[in-house]
């Protein structure tokens, strides 16, 4: 629970505030990111209080996926937790309720007509597992990579659904394992290897417009970012996977960690082809 003594100096003033225990995974700057702002060191803090009603559903969003319970307020969320998953695209939802486990880690959501999919693990919550079954529960769960796995069992028990998972990242005997090269998956989803964050590492590229990435690649500040400090592999073969990127064409890139970006196709293409020039 977030301690309003440790509550970072640069909140606005008010009733939301977020404490010194936040560990920066970016789940509440992309639920709410007109309420939730970043520190010069990385943390989260309340740039602006929520201003109405629909401002307040977003920051409770927020509340009750931070990973560590570092986001303060007075009011109840208990309908804020039943309102997740939370449709940003026809048919994409962000997951919320991020698990410590995978490092506050963000997942996602997919509407499909042949069977819905989860892409990386939540935290398992009764409401979020509710909420999913409302919706048609989950087909398919696609894991990018070893580490942001969570609670893939429960949702696996809950569910029924095939897990799928790079062979090298697969520690736990999933349904579907991934070979190295792309492997379309079902109607508008191919598996595309993206090996050096981890040695399976792989992104899901959905309908040819949204491409989850994983801890492959992320934006910051509207530019695509790659970490060499968080490169658990190979450096040199994450270059390449990211080289690789430029045979396919996606609108949005959607990663584990940090944030979002929304782009035109070309635009996109043109951005992957700087990060391989200055990487
Ligand atoms: S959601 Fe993540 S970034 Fe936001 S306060 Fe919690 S730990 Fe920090």
């Amino acid at each position: 629970m977030a301690q309003r003594q440790l509550s970072v100096v640069q909140n606005a003033p008010g009733e939301l505030f977020v404490d010194s225990s936040c560990i920066e995974c970016d789940t509440c700057r992309e639920l709410a990111p007109d309420v939730f702002g970043s520190t010069d060191s990385g943390q989260s803090f309340v740039q602006k209080q929520p201003g109405d009603d629909a401002a307040w559903v977003r920051a409770l969003q927020a509340v009750v996926s931070c990973p560590t319970a570092s986001i303060g307020a007075e009011r109840t969320s208990k309908e804020a937790a039943r309102s997740l998953p939370v449709e940003f695209e026809p048919g994409v939802f962000r997951s919320g309720y991020s698990s410590e486990s995978s490092y506050g880690a963000q997942s996602y959501f997919l509407r499909r007509n042949d069977g819905n999919v989860l892409i990386d693990s939540p935290r398992f919550a009764a409401p979020l597992a509710k909420r999913l079954d409302e919706l048609g529960g989950v087909r398919r769960m696609f894991l990018t990579h070893q580490d942001d796995v969570a609670e893939h069992a429960r949702f696996h028990d809950r569910f029924g659904c095939d897990r799928i998972i790079h062979a090298a990242d697969d520690h736990f005997g999933a349904e579907i394992d991934l070979g190295n090269e792309p492997r379309r998956l079902a109607d508008g989803l191919l598996a595309i290897p993206v090996p050096g964050h981890t040695r399976g590492s792989c992104a899901l590229l959905v309908d040819d417009k949204y491409l989850f990435t994983g801890d492959h690649l992320w934006a910051w500040d509207g530019r695509l970012e790659m970490g060499r400090g968080v490169c658990w592999y190979s450096w040199p073969e994450q270059k390449r996977s990211l080289r690789r990127l430029l045979d396919f064409s996606f609108e949005w890139v959607l990663p584990g960690h940090g944030r979002s970006l929304h782009l035109p196709e070309r635009q996109m293409r043109a951005d992957v082809e700087s990060l391989v020039q200055h990487i």
